[in-house]
């Protein structure tokens, strides 16, 4: 039997390897007689051993896992201490945890407890005790377990403000390869019901006061990347269909890191993909607020990013016909396609050249980074800065890929992937102490040569 400050150590640890939590998008304010309220910046965040923001207070209700899904730390064959928690003791530490102010919501996810219904039962069972005993206003975000009764998902809906369902793997084979116990169909089913839920509970919304609000926040859902190998542009495909299908409000990434030895899996040495994390996370942010198809990012010949160019330069790079763009004509959507010009200064541009023709320097002023525009605008007798296209590849690489400190800096495993040429010559100058520093500006200058040359 072990305690309850026990069981919370190792859910809240269990938990720790999900990302799909980041602000609630959800306002609501305190109520008399109510406890907690929520506001659209969502609940508190911390940071993951590999450096990532996530959001707390994040808990399973139960590590103890009926699945064996490879990838896991809480699968059924692996050796780690198991808790679970009952309702009334998650519902009362999260209001412990509230009056203390560690926490402004609740992230509950949970392995599968026997079956997906008895899991979600439990969860629901919590959740009830914390809306209705304790009358809890604050945010909360629930995970659905796929395999569900649709009856629990709808009442889990009922009290969570975010639902999601994680979908894990990018494609049906690697779910069936890697997590034998799920089935695809069985992760498409409650997003789509929810999906449909949330359009019917919108319409409701606006015809009865009386109705009661549904997954007000969304659905999200996340997805391991690196753990199989599908490409980035299976990835981005899919996750446009998820967004376009399920009107899911995030997609959200999760580097793979190795936590079990499976020779299905890569090496437990294996460093988490966190370059290519982020270029996916770039590449989600086209497809949501700069109109970008996943089609116009990556083809058949360049099935994946770049390391060293974010999505949207490398689409401006190759798309000369499209620049320059004269910044007081184009239109908004125009705008947004020019490396530097962001969804605001797209916006305040449009606005502001109502009033005035707009030079260099009122663009500087209304927030567009001109260091990486100025290759791609003309405006009030500007007519864009020259340059080979070496230049302007050097202009545009982005430093994150050789920041120093940074895990992808590694001789022996990101170099040898990614910049095959500098290898030798990287690992001869290790051997005589060169400098991080001097490192990073090799590989800068290499990484030059290998976008051009690919061009
Ligand atoms: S269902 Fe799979 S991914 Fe979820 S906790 Fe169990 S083993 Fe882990």
């Amino acid at each position: 039997m072990i305690g309850l400050a026990e069981k919370l150590e190792i859910l809240a640890d269990s938990a720790k390897y999900d990302v799909a939590c980041t602000s609630s998008g959800v306002e609501r304010g305190g109520r008399h007689g109510s406890l907690g309220s929520c506001s659209a910046a969502g609940i508190c965040h911390s940071f993951t051993p590999d450096g990532r923001c996530v959001s707390l207070l994040k808990v399973l209700y139960s590590n103890a896992c009926s699945y064996d899904c490879s990838y896991c730390v809480n699968r059924r064959s692996n050796d780690v201490s198991r808790a679970t928690f009952t309702p009334r003791e998650l519902a009362e530490l999260t209001i412990g945890f509230y009056r203390r102010n560690y926490i402004e919501g609740l992230f509950l996810s949970s392995a599968v407890l026997g079956s997906p219904d008895v899991t979600m039962e439990r969860m629901i069972a919590a959740l009830r005790i914390l809306r209705e005993e304790y009358r809890f206003r604050g945010y909360i975000h629930a995970k659905a377990i796929p395999g569900a009764d649709p009856v629990l998902v709808h009442e889990l809906g009922m009290l969570a403000d975010r639902l999601s369902v994680n979908i894990e793997l990018p494609s049906a084979d690697s779910l069936q390869r890697l997590a034998p116990d799920k089935q695809r169909a069985a992760v498409l089913a409650p997003m789509r019901q929810i999906a449909a839920e949330r359009a019917q509970n919108c319409r409701d919304l606006q015809c009865y006061r009386s109705a009661q609000e549904f997954a007000p926040a969304g659905q999200s859902t996340q997805m391991i990347i690196g753990a199989s190998p599908e490409s980035d542009r299976h990835i981005l495909n899919l996750t446009e269909a998820l967004y376009r299908k399920y009107s899911l409000k995030r997609v959200f990434y999760s580097a793979y890191l190795p936590v079990v030895p499976d020779p299905r899996l890569p090496a437990v040495t294996t460093r988490p993909p966190l370059l290519r994390e982020h270029r996916l996370y770039q590449a989600d942010w086209l497809l949501r607020f700069y109109h970008f198809s996943a089609q116009e990012l990556l083809s058949e010949s360049e099935p994946n990013f770049d390391p060293y160019l974010d999505p949207k330069c490398n689409w401006a790079l190759r798309h000369p016909e499209f620049f320059p763009v004269e910044v007081n004509r184009a239109s908004r959507e125009e705008l947004l396609r020019v490396p530097g010009i962001g969804p605001k200064s797209a916006l305040r541009i449009v606005r502001a050249r109502r009033m005035q023709r707009l030079g260099l320097a009122e663009l500087k002023r209304i927030g567009v980074v001109l260091k990486r525009a100025q290759y791609f605008i003309t405006c009030s007798g500007y007519l864009g800065a020259r340059g080979s296209r070496a230049e302007i590849a050097g202009a545009l690489v982005d430093p994150k890929a050789f920041g120093v400190g940074m895990q992808q800096l590694s001789l022996d495993d990101f170099v040898p992937k990614v910049l095959p040429d500098a290898a030798p010559e990287l690992h001869r100058l290790a051997e005589q102490g060169m400098q991080a520093q001097e490192a990073a500006e090799l590989l800068r200058r290499e990484a030059v040569t290998c976008i051009t040359r690919r061009m």
